[in-house]
């Protein structure tokens, strides 16, 4: 068998070789297999079935949480220097099963190897930056009147909830579980139902590297089942999602009702701005890499063109001829970049929203039709959507304001710098947006202007985990990454302590 020929087997055997073939939630530093409903995983390349696994159930859900209470104890109670050293070692552990965990993401999920690879490489960074700071987490000393010495500690919160979605398993696993562990947290994972195994993989490795028993724990299943048990179970310190709008809201409803706090990190539905004083070939790369990338599969994909009058044909031209050089194939082959559509269900969202940006007046401008490397190969079976290129997206459009999820770009003129803020802002999202242009005031301007949690200026999709990410409006709240990590996953309590001389007035500052 060829290792780099996406494959039920391959697929099994990277499950093998990674897991021992054991699916189920990751608790107390062992696997244990539910009893709910049978859930089957799906090699997105060819459409066929690899493995099937039994949804753990709310049962199995709250097992996985009564462990990572004991957990959440033993971790709290661990010195700050201990616990990242203990972070240190997860990040060298991960690092030292990159290729493993790039080959089960991309072999199980259908990223494309290249991609899966830099995500891992970006995990890695994760727990090493956030090591970093686990023993830096500092309250302060706060002068007040009178004869007081008053401080804060920061607090963590008890266990975390990260659920977790499935266009970047491993990549949202470590994005969502170094911070809340470095503040003193545990962290229970729920990866999504169709992709759950590198996360699984990753709180084994995680345990191998000496994070004690129940601080890193995956409960696997349905939203329905195992994500719902733990947004309503009011022994959960805070829930963090990764997701889109409409699960996200009702996760912070349920969160909200039991008194639980929430980090949203939802959809998008990204401007990229493009000038006629830009670079054009720059700017046509950065569009490529806006949306193709991942096979658009990403919140922050740059799924809204916008180009000023004067360039428009040009920029559309170049664009479109880079999306036809793409190369769209087999996920393990690590010179493809465009892999499938990761689950069926989204396969059929991304056709359903093409056609209908078309009936809603939207032109293809880049070909529909598969090349023969697909359509003749054993990759015939899978959810293949090629780079789509639409240009004439008016603000009517479907396409303006829902957000695929897929290689598919709305492209549209505007004239002035203001039309173009506006029509970025023309959305109830606000996650992220380019400029492209050579005018320094210009580029201030609009990304001061531009709703938006993450903005580049002649850039796109660099994000690092030293710098704060999430949304406005729709696109959620709260932030991840950088050292807000601090306010996200830890409470202040003060501390006063009177410091009169003895017999001195008790000194009152009452409430
Ligand atoms: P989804 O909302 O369908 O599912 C996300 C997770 O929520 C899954 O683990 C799912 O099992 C769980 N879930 C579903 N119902 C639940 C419930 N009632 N209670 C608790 N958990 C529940 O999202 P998806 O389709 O997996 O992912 C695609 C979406 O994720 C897109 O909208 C994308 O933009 C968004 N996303 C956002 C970011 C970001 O950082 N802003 C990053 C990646 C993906």
């Amino acid at each position: 068998m060829n290792p780099m020929i996406s494959s039920v087997e391959t697929a099994s055997a990277a499950v093998e070789r990674s897991l021992a073939g054991r699916i189920g939630s990751f608790l107390d530093g062992r696997i244990e297999t539910g009893s709910g409903a049978d859930i089957g995983l799906i090699v997105a390349a060819t459409g066929e079935t690899f493995a099937r696994f039994a949804d753990g159930g709310p049962e199995g859900a709250l097992a996985v949480l009564e462990s990572s209470l004991r957990g959440a104890a033993t971790w709290a109670a661990t010195d700050a220097f201990e616990r990242a050293a203990i972070l240190r070692r997860v990040s060298a552990a991960v690092e030292a099963h990159a290729e493993e965990l790039a080959l089960l993401e991309s072999a199980t999920v259908g990223k494309a190897l290249r991609d899966a690879r830099a995500e891992v490489a970006k995990v890695v960074e994760m727990f090493g930056y956030y090591s970093g700071w686990a023993d830096k987490v500092m309250g302060q000393t706060i002068p007040v009147p009178g004869d007081w010495h008053t401080y804060t500690e920061r607090v963590p919160y008890g266990v975390v909830v990260a659920i977790t979605p499935w266009n970047a398993p491993l990549f949202t696993a470590g994005w969502n579980s170094a911070a809340p562990l470095a503040a003193g947290n545990a962290v229970i994972l729920k990866p999504s139902e169709f992709t759950p195994l590198s996360t699984l993989r990753l709180a084994q490795i995680a345990h191998e590297a000496g994070l004690p028993e129940g601080v890193f724990n995956v409960a696997v299943g349905a939203g329905a089942t195992v994500g719902a048990a733990l947004t309503t179970d009011e022994r959960v310190g805070k829930v963090s999602f990764i997701g889109s709008v409409p699960t996200g809201r009702r996760v912070g409803v349920a969160a909200a009702q039991t008194g639980i706090p929430t980090v949203l990190e939802l959809g998008g539905k990204s401007a990229n701005i493009v000038f006629a004083d830009a670079d054009l070939d720059r700017a046509a790369d950065g569009a490529i890499a806006a949306i193709f990338s991942g096979a658009g599969q990403s919140c922050v994909a740059g799924s809204r063109l916008l180009v000023q009058r004067e360039i428009h044909d040009e920029l559309i031209a170049r664009v479109a001829e880079r999306a036809s050089k793409l190369r769209l194939g087999d996920p393990l082959d690590p010179s493809t970049e465009i892999g499938p559509i990761i689950t069926r269900p989204q396969f059929e969202t991304v056709r359903t929203l093409i056609d209908r940006g078309i009936r809603d007046g939207a032109r293809r401008v880049t070909s529909d039709a598969l090349p023969a490397a697909i359509t003749a190969s054993h990759l015939s079976g899978g959810h293949w959507v090629l780079p789509t290129l639409l240009e004439g997206v008016a603000p009517s459009n479907a396409l303006e304001t829902t957000e695929v999820f897929g290689p598919v770009v709305g492209a549209d003129v505007f004239d002035t710098e203001e039309e173009a803020i506006a029509r970025a802002n023309g959305t109830r999202f606000g996650l992220a947006g380019a400029v492209w242009t050579e005018n320094v005031a210009r580029a201030h301007h609009v990304a001061r202007s531009v709703r938006a949690g993450t903005f580049w200026v002649n850039a796109y999709k660099t994000i690092h985990v030293a710098v704060p990410f999430g949304g406005f409006g729709d696109s959620g709240h709260g932030r991840s990454s950088g050292p807000g990590f601090i306010d996200e996953y830890t409470q202040p309590k003060a501390v006063w302590v009177p410091t009169r001389a003895a017999g001195a007035p008790f000194p009152s500052l009452s409430y």
